[in-house]
């Protein structure tokens, strides 16, 4: 048996149903070969950075896995088109995003995974979440330069 990882997760998804989407996130990154959620923040509701449509739902989960990283992307990405997401154009809406925060204290630039995910620390709706579940990872000084963000527990 590998080890066991311990990795972050954020959810975000603005399209249908979105609640119902995360929570049925929450439940498929716990029942997927090789992963467990350990810990779910709230959901926050915010408001669109970069991109088009209706406010987000956004979340972060804790999870535990025996998965290397790129193993772990595919589950992601597995559990994205599961859910139904389409790719129409670059910062769509979407029905669900899921995005692969940080990997134990793995850092990885390839071409298809950067971790830490490189914009992790510009964004309140991955900081504020992550912070509630996860303080040591988020200073408070990365809080405060992403407080003019409308970021509201939902
Ligand atoms: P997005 O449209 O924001 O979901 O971006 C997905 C693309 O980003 C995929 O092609 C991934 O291979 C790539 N990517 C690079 N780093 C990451 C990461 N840390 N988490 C998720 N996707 C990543």
């Amino acid at each position: 048996m590998r080890p066991e990882t311990t990795a972050y997760v954020a959810l975000g998804a603005n399209l249908g149903q979105p609640a119902r989407a995360l929570r049925e996130a929450f439940v498929a990154l716990d029942q997927a070969p090789g992963l467990r959620l350990v810990r779910a923040s709230s959901l926050y509701r915010t408001a669109p950075v970069d991109a088009g449509g209706p406010d987000y739902l956004n979340a972060v989960a804790k999870v535990a896995t025996t998965l290397n990283a790129l193993e772990l992307l595919d589950c992601l990405q597995a559990i994205e088109h599961g859910a139904g997401r389409e790719r129409p154009y670059h910062h769509a809406p979407r029905t669900l995003d899921l995005d692969l925060l940080l990997y134990g204290e793995g850092r990885i630039a390839s071409p298809r995974l950067v971790v830490p995910h490189p914009r992790m620390g510009q964004r309140a709706f991955v900081l504020v979440p992550l912070a509630e579940i996860a303080p040591e990872w988020v200073a408070p000084a990365q809080l405060q330069a992403v407080a003019d963000q409308r970021v509201a527990r939902f």
